[in-house]
């Protein structure tokens, strides 16, 4: 094609974020993207559509204010977590001389949504327990304007100790903007940063409804910072990001009725998550990591031999970049027991 030669340079040679979505599968258990089980109902109303949404309605930003404890000048809204990541990126790097610097194994976002505006990307790897490598970091921060830190981690599950995002904070301070993402913190809230806005002005929290709150296909994300951030980034931002339905949806999930729903649901599936961790543990060559979120990253013998079986089986799980992992997004009670009994089949652990 001609036209293709037409692309950025940095286009063309661009990989694109390998969804879930993209890699397909076939079959009737989805564990793959840690999706939520639950499918809610909800009413949307269309008789408003001829009309612009708001760029941000004060309905929902106030709903996420409240839920999330912050004012509602800390709370920019967005089309997924996704877009706060990239409107981050767009409005703090300079492309071709600013860095984003991030800890793998964690979330791939980060990367593209930085290639693909031109600004380099600086990684120092989480330890061996998974945690910050502060020093290396420290000794890396030249250029570096945007420090990307996921708690928990996707894949790995675990929560980044708090006081060395404290002092990521306190070493960026002046240079560089500290984002959690905190896609799956309602699974664990007290872990949440977010009490930290007030004392960090370079602090940036990334949220969103597509985890807990089961509306992955929605886009409905947020970034929580200090008003001074949240200005800049609606600079950058389209002028209507927000469909009026998704605002009447959202608004829902966050009313009492949604958010008690949603904590009822976060209690089901952690009840499940520890019912898959207990049943795989049990199982002898298996490694099961403690998970926080709606997801667990399981160590196997032969990791691509368990995954492909599974596969044909129908049963599509996330194989992970690291060694023999596979990451298993908390299904139904049913969506468990089904894999954990193939698995254990597969295993000849009957
Ligand atoms: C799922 C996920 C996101 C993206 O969330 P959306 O709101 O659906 O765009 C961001 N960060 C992490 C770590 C995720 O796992």
């Amino acid at each position: 094609m001609t036209v293709s030669k037409l692309a950025r340079k940095t286009v063309r040679e661009l990989t694109p974020y390998q969804s879930a979505r993209r890699l397909g599968g076939s079959g009737d258990i989805w564990l793959n993207a840690n999706e939520s089980p639950f499918a809610n109902e909800y009413n949307i109303k269309c008789n408003r559509l001829n009309r612009y949404s708001t760029c941000q309605p004060e309905e929902l930003i106030q709903a996420y204010a409240d839920y999330a404890n912050v004012k509602k000048e800390q709370v920019l809204t967005s089309r997924g977590a996704d877009e706060g990541i990239e409107l981050l990126i767009r409005t703090f790097c300079e492309p071709n001389q600013d860095s984003i610097l991030y800890c793998p194994p964690t979330y791939g976002m980060y990367a593209i949504s930085a290639e693909t505006f031109d600004i380099n990307t600086k990684t120092v790897p989480l330890t061996a327990e998974w945690q910050l490598d502060i020093a290396t970091i420290r000794d890396n921060l030249d250029t570096v304007k945007l420090i990307f830190v996921c708690s928990p981690n996707n894949p790995t599950g675990n929560l980044i100790n708090r006081q060395d995002i404290e002092a990521l904070l306190d070493m960026a301070t002046g240079k560089a903007l500290v984002v959690v993402d905190e896609a799956y913190i309602d699974f664990c809230p007290e872990a949440s940063t977010v009490d930290l806005l007030g004392q960090y002005p370079n602090l940036v929290i990334l949220r969103t409804l597509s985890k807990a709150f089961a509306l992955a296909g929605l886009r409905c994300g947020f970034t929580l910072a200090n008003p001074e951030i949240i200005e800049l980034l609606l600079k950058v931002i389209a002028p209507y990001p927000v469909p009026v339905p998704v605002t009447d949806i959202a608004v829902q999930a966050l009313s009492p009725a949604g958010l008690a729903k949603t904590k009822f649901q976060v209690l089901d599936l952690s009840a499940n998550r520890a019912y898959l961790q207990a049943g795989l543990g049990m199982l002898d060559g298996v490694t099961v990591y403690d998970g926080y979120g709606n997801y667990l990253l399981v160590k196997f013998p032969d990791a691509d031999a368990l995954f492909g079986s599974l596969w044909e089986h129908g049963i599509i799980l996330r194989r992970s970049p690291i060694e023999n992992c596979i990451r298993i997004s908390i299904g139904n009670r049913d969506e468990c027991e089904k894999t954990l009994a193939f698995i254990r089949e597969q295993l000849n652990q009957n």
